[in-house]
């Protein structure tokens, strides 16, 4: 059973979790997935979403390591489920103004708040509803909740507290180790209707008392779940071009939290004149965050140190001062980053290029395959998307 300890933020720790949890992704996990035994006993699922998050290692990792001690049949639900957050990813990349309606409508939110003090009490935990108020908590002494967990929480939030759901999908961003632009957003958006129009979760006594082996039964939820609704966004755009490879000639490489193992199978070490890793501040929301990526990005130069000719730096900030500076020390004008999806390291780099170019350097973003392989099917909903998994894993002819 995976350990229900604290997530080292080591590659090291990752490649363990991966190790404990691959015997029993396959039919176990698909059987006890659903069940929450509570922070201190072990459950059925991975606990490998801060290491995915920040790509400590990767989907592609992962799921080789899965299919190949499980035929597919057997780990088509956990496949799945790491492809959900492929395909949220993919989603948001093609609506990017999504994201930035969820920043806009949580300011608004928050500023037009009629009742602080209801908001701060369900975030100390202090509703008074059974299993909520102990989410709360727990979600803030660990950074991470079971995804059934934080189903009932979010529709707790929304359809029994009646507070503003971007506040809630603000207050998971603050809290989670692997807090996500797509795979949270768009999971407040589905419980809250918004995601799939006009469909919506409810929370009730029964489903929480069955999967939380009778922890929690709580009385006095909402019965009905009212979808939320908002003003037609448009369809999907194209999703933006990305190399797949780093360009010829030399370059520094710059890993970001949203991506700290570009060395593994992808860009070469022995091509980078030089690297830089950063998990500046500003790139996460919240506290528990920050921790983890400040230790992974220092484990990320650690290995990269050992593997690239030229220095390997820490920046402490992603600015265009620093990066100047470790590309003159390298004596390169090419800079090549793992590409960011849509968050706040895709702004700070949007940001930083004017900077960079009147410098002289360029900034080039690579698309992972896997991304540049999924991301188109996710125009439309996971069902269509599902379609396409077992063709792009090269696994239908073993089913
Ligand atoms: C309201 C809400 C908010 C969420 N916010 C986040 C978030 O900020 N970051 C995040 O990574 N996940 C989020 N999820 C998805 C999911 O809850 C977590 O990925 C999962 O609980 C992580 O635990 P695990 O690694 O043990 O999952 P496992 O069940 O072992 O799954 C393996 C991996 O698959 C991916 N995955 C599994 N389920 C989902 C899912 N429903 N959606 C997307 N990816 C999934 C994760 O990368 C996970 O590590 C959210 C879900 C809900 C309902």
């Amino acid at each position: 059973m995976p350990d229900p300890g604290k997530f080292a933020p080591t590659r090291e720790a990752a490649l363990e979790s991966l190790a404990r949890f691959v015997p029993v992704a396959g039919r176990a996990y698909a059987e006890g997935r659903n069940f929450d035994p509570g922070p201190e006993a072990g459950s059925a699922v991975s606990r490998l979403s801060p290491y995915l998050r920040h790509r400590v290692i990767t989907e592609a990792e992962v799921i080789d390591r899965v299919l190949a001690r499980h035929d597919p049949a057997a780990s088509e639900k956990f496949v799945q489920e790491v492809l959900w957050r492929t395909y949220w990813k993919g989603w948001l990349e093609m609506r990017p103004w999504v994201w930035l309606r969820f920043l806009e409508t949580r300011d608004r939110q928050r500023d037009g708040l009629a009742d602080p003090r209801a908001l701060a009490d369900a975030e100390a935990g202090r509703t008074g509803v059974e299993g909520f108020d102990d989410w709360a908590r727990e979600l803030t002494q660990k950074g991470y909740l079971h995804n059934h967990a934080r189903m009932w929480f979010a529709s707790i939030w929304i359809f029994t507290l009646r507070l503003p759901w971007a506040l809630g999908a603000d207050f998971f961003l603050r809290r989670l180790v692997d807090a996500d632009p797509a795979s949270n957003t768009l999971s407040w958006r589905w419980v809250a209707g918004l995601q799939t129009p006009g469909k919506t979760y409810l929370a009730t006594r029964e489903n929480i008392a069955r999967f939380t082996a009778g922890r929690f039964a709580p009385s006095g939820l909402a019965t009905e779940a009212h979808a939320l609704t908002e003003p037609p966004s448009g369809p999907a755009a194209d999703l933006p071009e990305a190399a797949g490879s780093p360009p010829t000639g030399p370059f520094l490489l710059l890993a970001t939290p949203e991506d700290l193992s570009p060395d593994q199978g992808w860009i070469d070490p022995a091509a980078m004149a030089a690297a830089a890793v950063t998990a500046d501040p500003r790139l996460s929301f919240g506290e528990a965050a920050r921790r983890f990526t400040a230790g992974a990005a220092t484990d990320a130069a650690d290995r990269l140190a050992g593997r690239v000719e030229g220095p390997v730096t820490n920046l402490p900030a992603l600015d265009a001062g620093h990066l100047t500076s470790a590309a003159r020390a390298a004596g390169v004008r090419t800079i090549v980053t793992p590409y960011a999806p849509v968050g706040p390291t895709a702004e700070a780099l949007a940001q930083l290029v004017p900077g960079l170019e009147a410098e002289g350097l360029r900034l080039v973003q690579i698309r992972r395959d896997w991304d540049s392989r999924f991301w188109p099917h996710a125009k439309a909903g996971f069902f269509a998307f599902r379609k396409h998994i077992p063709g792009l894993l090269g696994v239908e002819a073993r089913r």
